[in-house]
């Protein structure tokens, strides 16, 4: 376990017991949602040959993505009890397909992690046999996909964490496109409070904010002109005085910004300017790997054109 997600489990385990208690309990939900979904997905052939084709569907981005919405939710549950007022674009959340194949892609990784060679040669029902006897094997504790006996927060932080170096490292690979500047998240912005303008002057016209209804504010309690902050907050999700970041739309700023208050928590320093460290590598990203991705994207080729016409067709 890396320093960063030690003080990210010690800052969670320190919360208050009520709030630590529902922490538990929501974690203890989504793991219990993810492994009967991969229940139902091992143990029916025809659900599983469809999620197969499904994740063959998708290009190598695309399955970054899928692992991308599925760190998103993971950080969206730690998030909101670290820090309840931290609200996030509910569209972003992952859709049922989709948690399907993100669920059954890491299983994939975890299985070619530990045993490379387990689904060469094999035909996709032995791979949906293969990956049950992992199930029953509690190998899945590895992925934070099971179910957990006695300790529930540290394998799901551990989980997260893999992910996010998963995704910070392949963002770095990519360019660092995903560090660009994100529009704020459109909900959010049409849902900002206006207030009467108290004076002062507004920091982006520097012009003064007159008593009315044309002037909002933002949560950081950072008042503009609306006609004003639209404009800013159509480019970028950050306050202009004290860069407070709103949630966006974009995926991947909103892990970088949940992951931000999540280390920024760990670590006893206000969240309001952005980290500027994204996206980095780390040299422990090793799972899971776009190897691993290609070397499952040839297997399901290899699975679909296998499989017989009524299950998959
Ligand atoms: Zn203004
Ligand atoms: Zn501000």
């Amino acid at each position: 376990m890396d320093d960063e997600t030690a003080l990210i489990i010690s800052a969670l385990s320190g919360l208050p017991p009520p709030q630590l208690y529902a922490l538990i309990q929501s974690i203890f939900s989504a793991a219990f949602h993810h492994h009967r979904r991969l229940s139902a997905i091992l143990s029916s052939p025809t659900l599983f040959l469809l999620t197969l084709r499904h994740l063959h569907s998708l290009s190598l981005p695309g399955k970054t993505l899928l692992i991308a919405r599925h760190l998103l939710s993971s950080l969206r549950l730690l998030t909101s009890h670290l820090d309840p007022v931290t609200h996030s674009s509910s569209h972003l959340l992952i859709r049922h397909r989709d948690l399907d194949a993100a669920l059954l892609l890491l299983l994939l990784c975890d299985l070619r992690h530990h045993e490379p060679q387990a689904l060469d040669t094999r035909r996709p029902s032995d791979w949906r046999l293969v990956l049950q006897r992992q199930c029953s094997d509690d190998a899945l504790s590895i992925s934070g996909i099971g179910v957990y006996n006695g300790g529930t927060l540290i394998p799901y932080v551990e989980t997260v964490a893999r992910c996010w170096r998963f995704i910070s490292s392949s963002a770095a690979g990519a360019g660092g496109k995903s560090g660009r500047e994100a529009p704020a998240s459109v909900a959010v912005v049409v849902a900002l409070p206006s207030v009467g303008g108290a004076g002062g002057d507004c920091a982006i016209c520097r012009e003064e904010m007159r008593p009315g209804r044309d002037v909002c504010e933002l949560p950081c309690q950072h008042r503009f002109h609306w006609l004003c902050a639209l404009p800013w907050l159509r480019k970028r999700n950050t306050c202009p005085c004290c860069r407070f970041e709103l949630p966006t739309d974009d995926v991947m700023a909103e892990i970088r910004r949940l992951w931000t208050i999540l280390a920024r928590a760990a670590t006893g320093v206000p969240h309001q300017s952005p980290d500027s460290t994204w996206p980095h590598q780390s040299p422990d990203s090793t799972w899971p790997h776009q190897g691993s991705f290609a070397v499952v994207n040839d297997g399901v080729y290899g699975a679909m054109e296998g499989c017989d016409n009524d299950t998959c067709g």
